[in-house]
């Protein structure tokens, strides 16, 4: 039975920072990339550059009350906008539920989740994901690995940080291999550096094992989809499609049962 305080703690909380985090993710998706600041100066219309009261920026509400255009200019308001708040609220919800019981991992998963949100709109924006992002995901991989080894399953802060060490090497080893042997074989850029240093910003908070499920997991939604879409549009040559996207789907993959589901398997393998 759902008591008030239940649902407000579960899902209205989440619900309402997950939608005014995502309305953040929306700036700093429009503005990193141009290296702008993401802090100042505050809301204001992309066209015609008057301020934005806070009253007509509501999460996900304001793009329906508005009706998709701006109140100042009335210039077209993209929907992803509104799509961005909504699944970065529906994600906050989702991640708080499943790790309920361990708020610490939630809040760090919560806000790698955000930085993933960010590096995929940029990517599909720019085909690049920004430094910022994926050498400071490295950065802060492995500082959290010591600070909370908990995320490794270990016990002290230089285990924990072994092992973020370890998920770093391997995620940016990994996948710098698998590029090299692109351009060798494709002699093309098959996937570029910002891909290896996610990876390695992944492998560092989740640990060497979530390295191997991502690859595994990225490169089959990535197959999928890429052949939908061929079949969908037609085969075309040197069709650029960015992998960020699919690296960030299937490191949330890991986080919401994946790791769960590869122990069983590596256990079924051993036969343990
Ligand atoms: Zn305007």
């Amino acid at each position: 039975m759902m008591d008030y305080r239940e649902i407000i703690l579960h899902w209205l909380f989440p619900l309402c920072v997950g939608a005014c985090v995502g309305s953040f993710l929306n700036v700093c998706i429009y503005r990193i990339p141009l290296g702008k600041s993401v802090v100042t100066p505050g809301s204001h219309c992309a066209a015609c550059g008057a301020a934005i009261p806070w009253w007509r920026n509501l999460p996900v509400l304001s793009w329906f009350i508005l009706r998709g255009r701006a109140a100042c200019c009335g210039t077209r308001i993209d929907f992803r906008y509104a799509l961005v708040e909504a699944l970065t609220a529906a994600l906050t919800v989702t991640l708080w539920r499943y790790y309920a019981a361990t708020p610490v991992l939630a809040v760090i998963y919560l806000v790698f989740t955000a930085a993933l949100i960010v590096a995929t709109f940029i990517d599909l924006d720019y085909f690049i994901i920004p430094d910022r992002i994926t050498l400071g995901a490295c950065v802060a991989g492995l500082a959290l690995s010591a600070a909370v080894p908990e995320l490794h399953g270990a016990a002290s802060w230089s285990a924990g940080l072994l092992r973020g060490a370890l998920g770093l090497v391997c995620g940016g080893g990994l996948l710098l291999a698998v590029a090299l042997l692109g351009r060798l074989i494709f002699r093309r850029e098959a996937m570029g550096l910002g891909d290896v240093k996610l990876l390695a910003g992944m492998g560092a908070l989740l640990g060497w094992q979530s390295v191997l499920f991502i690859i595994a997991m990225s490169s089959l939604i990535g197959s999928v989809f890429g052949i939908g879409w061929m079949l969908v549009n037609g085969f075309r040559r040197g069709l650029k499609i960015p992998f960020g996207p699919y690296l960030a789907l299937a490191a949330l993959l890991w986080l919401l049962g994946g790791s769960q589901w590869m122990a069983r398997y590596l256990a079924y393998l051993t036969g343990r």
